[in-house]
């Protein structure tokens, strides 16, 4: 048990969750974004690594939790089963390792936690909780401070992205900065009404949206900018209000960078191509006529969408990213002959996908165990070598990961194969239906993830620093720990960027100077579990 009595610290963090806030965009927009323009003249800004897959879902959880996805499991927002259904993987909750500010509290420290994606239901923590994205409803620890959240009409996020940006992208702009705002002053209002708070921790979702959607096209800043600024004013107001702290430290950390899309792979159709998997209809061609004549519907998109063990989220992501998308020309399970499919794909549209060799894990499957080895070779070799129609390389990696990703303890779950990692500026769509594998982006899909977000600090004892350029998303919980003065758990696989040995990032520590005020210093390192 920990035991810890008597601490005040003087210390304020404000962590700052931008969900897909990249390097380079804001260096792109600087000149018109005037907190981020103090924290790169005052303090540190870098790329931050995130995870593999570079997907909200994976690298959440590894920030809130300082573990690698191959050990938290999280690996996507849903996975598949042994039947081929589709289980929602859940939310970070179910995890068995606890978040930072659960660590936090522990000590005694309060957090105000604001819209942190992948935590569902609100769960008891010192200080305030407010579920995030993609929550099927508002959750709020403890209940009473809901009041203050629908006195000023806050929202959990806005649906059906991929239509309303078809129909009217200024408007769904603006609606997304509204949701943004509200989010900010929800989490002012909360850390007021609570008094005496150590962390506050918001996450901001709009980069991310509006990136899909904007990144890629000509004119793109004039949307980009919008969801940077509505995040610069909240990182204004919170440098203010550090200012009137003994020691106030301002941080922002996203879970993965951005790029612009000009080409989506689509790895089923390919497969299909190649005769790694096989159709139930003659070829492509045949399947989408039937889905012409027949109106088969978006019920496919994340495969068996139908299925009765279908979490809320699957719905809830579905909406979000595909809500308004063409219900036409979708693969589903249903369209493969299983027993001669020896490969498929699936998962969230990204740069990073995963394949599944159909064998005797599966229901119905078509490759026995001893020849496991070979298909995969097979395909690996394949795969380097998919071209577009103009010559270029489109997959730039292709990772062996068979058992890596089952670290969750899920036996209803299957560990995916192979990870293939698309060339910049390509992403990879498993489920949509063409003739030809390589196509245009969608609307909400002109930017995608990329493997760099961001990294900045700030505060009267971050002195500036240069060439500052190596941290990780794992990195991030180790650090928040560390400047309350509480160790690295041992559980735990990112290191703190204050107290490491290596040369970077003892360079940041020596020039970090943070003076964490404790009147009585008790059990600061774990001792495990
Ligand atoms: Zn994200």
């Amino acid at each position: 048990m920990i035991v810890c009595i008597g601490v005040v610290s003087y210390l304020k963090v404000i962590l700052v969750g931008v969900d897909g806030a990249t390097y380079w965009v804001i260096k792109d927009l600087l000149p018109r974004l005037k907190g981020f323009n103090k924290l790169a003249k005052e303090g540190v800004i870098c790329d931050l690594k995130t995870t593999l897959p570079p997907l909200s879902s994976c690298a959440w959880a590894s920030i809130y939790t300082g573990v690698r996805p191959s050990r938290h499991g999280m690996f996507d927002f849903v996975g598949i089963g042994s039947d081929y259904g589709v289980h929602g993987m859940g939310f970070v909750n179910a995890l068995r390792y606890p978040v930072f500010w659960s660590l936090l509290g522990r000590f005694g420290f309060k957090s105000v936690v604001v819209n942190p994606p992948m935590i569902y239901p609100a769960f008891k923590v010192n200080g305030v909780l407010v579920s995030g994205w993609p929550s099927p409803k508002l959750s709020v620890y403890p209940s009473r401070f809901g009041k203050i959240l629908r006195e000023i009409g806050y929202r959990i996020d806005v649906d059906g992205l991929e239509g309303r940006f078809r129909k009217d992208p200024d408007g769904t702009v603006d609606d997304l900065v509204d949701v943004a705002k509200i989010r900010g002053e929800a989490c002012f209002r909360l850390s007021e009404e609570l008094g005496n708070w150590d962390l506050m921790f918001p996450v901001f979702t709009i980069c991310d949206r509006i990136q899909h959607f904007a990144l890629g096209r000509n004119g793109w800043r004039k949307w980009v900018l919008k969801a940077y600024r509505v995040v610069d004013e909240f990182i204004q107001r919170a440098l203010r209000l550090l200012r009137d702290e003994d020691e106030g430290l301002l941080f922002i950390v996203s879970d993965h960078g951005f790029q612009p899309i000009r080409k989506t792979f689509l790895v089923n159709s390919w497969l299909v191509k190649k005769g790694f998997a096989k159709l139930r209809y003659s070829n492509i061609r045949s399947l989408i006529r039937e889905y012409i004549v027949n109106g088969v519907s978006l019920r496919t998109i994340y495969w068996g969408a139908s299925h009765k063990r279908l979490a809320s989220l699957v719905g809830k992501i579905n909406n979000l990213f595909l809500g308004g998308a063409p219900k036409r020309g979708r693969f589903s399970i249903n369209d493969f002959v299983l027993r001669k499919t020896l490969a498929f794909a699936s998962g969230t549209i990204s740069p990073a996908t995963f394949i599944w060799i159909n064998d005797d894990r599966f229901r119905y499957f078509a490759v026995r165990r001893s020849k496991k080895t070979l298909v995969k070779e097979k395909l690996i070799d394949a795969l380097l070598e998919v071209r577009d129609s103009n010559g270029e390389v489109i997959v730039r990696d292709v990772v062996d990961v068979e058992n890596l990703y089952n670290g969750n303890g899920r036996d209803d779950l299957v560990s995916p194969d192979l990870m293939i990692v698309a060339n910049d500026e390509y992403t990879i769509d498993p489920w949509y239906v063409s003739s030809s594998y390589v196509v245009g982006p969608s609307v909400y899909r002109h930017g995608d993830h990329s493997f760099e977000g961001v990294f900045a600090a700030a505060g009267p004892s971050v002195n500036r620093l240069k060439d500052f350029d190596f941290c990780g998303v794992v990195d991030v919980a180790p650090t928040i720990l560390n400047l309350f003065n509480i160790g690295t758990p041992s559980w735990m696989d990112g290191i703190s960027l204050i107290r490491s040995n290596t040369l970077l990032k003892g360079s940041l520590r020596d020039n970090l100077k943070i003076k964490v005020k404790v009147i009585e210093k008790k059990v600061r390192e774990f001792s495990g579990g």
